[in-house]
């Protein structure tokens, strides 16, 4: 399995996995430009991608799904209650509205869902398997729930939310009501919660780990890479796992799963 972050952040999330013949992206919150030069550098050909799932309907999420969906002549997936919030569902016919259901397929790979802690209708994350192998997507999220941390332990690939200093946000310039938002069980994760979650769910089969939807004004790539690991010091598989953090608004290089 491939995976790599196409955007991610508060301006616009998009993640791409691959396993076998199977492209997906997870959420579609990028510019149809964004896109097209990600799917470049990633090698996926003309009629490769299979399908767009989305988490929730907030617009980081959202903004490019439809336009994506039409360019590539691809299905959009998201819950049924979260196509009743999508803004451009009268854009497509009831039939055209695709669901998530459990023990789905789409190609290559299997698919499952874990409920999010989040301030949206029916907020999920994605759990990708092929071949034995499994890669997870999880950002929006204020809690680790026992489901989640059931589902995501000991895999092999993870993109997790590392989304604020916990300091930078109380400081910072975002309005009270904001800020308690975000630090809210159902807002976002923090660099400490992420690294602590992450010390638990890390295994032996844990290859790798993508840190992702950094807020611009309240993180740091490096910071939130340096308060994620001063979680996992005591962490013993640290030293077969590559960590790196999501780029905002440029692809991070592909991440191969063995
Ligand atoms: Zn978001
Ligand atoms: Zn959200």
């Amino acid at each position: 399995m491939r995976f790599a972050s196409i955007c991610s952040g508060s301006s616009g999330n998009c993640i791409y996995v691959n396993g076998g013949k199977t492209h997906i992206l997870v959420d579609g919150g990028c510019s149809l430009k964004a896109l097209n030069a990600a799917l470049a550098q990633f090698s996926v050909t003309e009629g490769g991608l299979k399908a767009i799932l989305i988490t929730h309907e907030h617009s980081d999420h959202v903004n490019g799904a439809a336009r994506i969906a039409k360019r590539f002549g691809i299905p959009i997936f998201a819950s049924a209650l979260t196509w009743e919030k999508l803004p451009f569902r009268e854009d497509f016919l009831p039939w055209q509205r695709h669901t998530f259901e459990y023990g789905m397929e789409i190609g290559d790979l299997g698919l499952d869902f874990f409920r999010l802690s989040h301030d949206a209708v029916q907020p999920v994350g994605v759990l990708f398997e092929h071949n034995g192998k499994r890669v997870a997507v999880a950002t929006d999220t204020g809690l680790v729930t026992p489901s989640m941390c059931k589902m995501l332990s000991n895999i092999e690939g993870l993109v997790f939310e590392a989304n604020h200093c916990t300091d930078l946000l109380r400081c910072g310039p975002y309005p009270y009501y904001l800020k308690q938002r975000i630090l809210s069980a159902h807002g976002h994760l923090s660099n400490i919660q992420s690294g602590m979650a992450l010390a638990s769910l890390i295994g032996e089969r844990t290859q790798a780990v993508l840190l992702a939807h950094l807020s611009h004004i309240n993180n740091r790539p490096e910071l939130a890479m340096e308060q994620v690991c001063s979680q996992l010091c005591d962490c013993p598989h640290m030293e077969h796992v590559q960590i790196s953090v999501a780029p905002r608004s440029t692809p991070h290089p592909l991440i191969e799963i063995y």
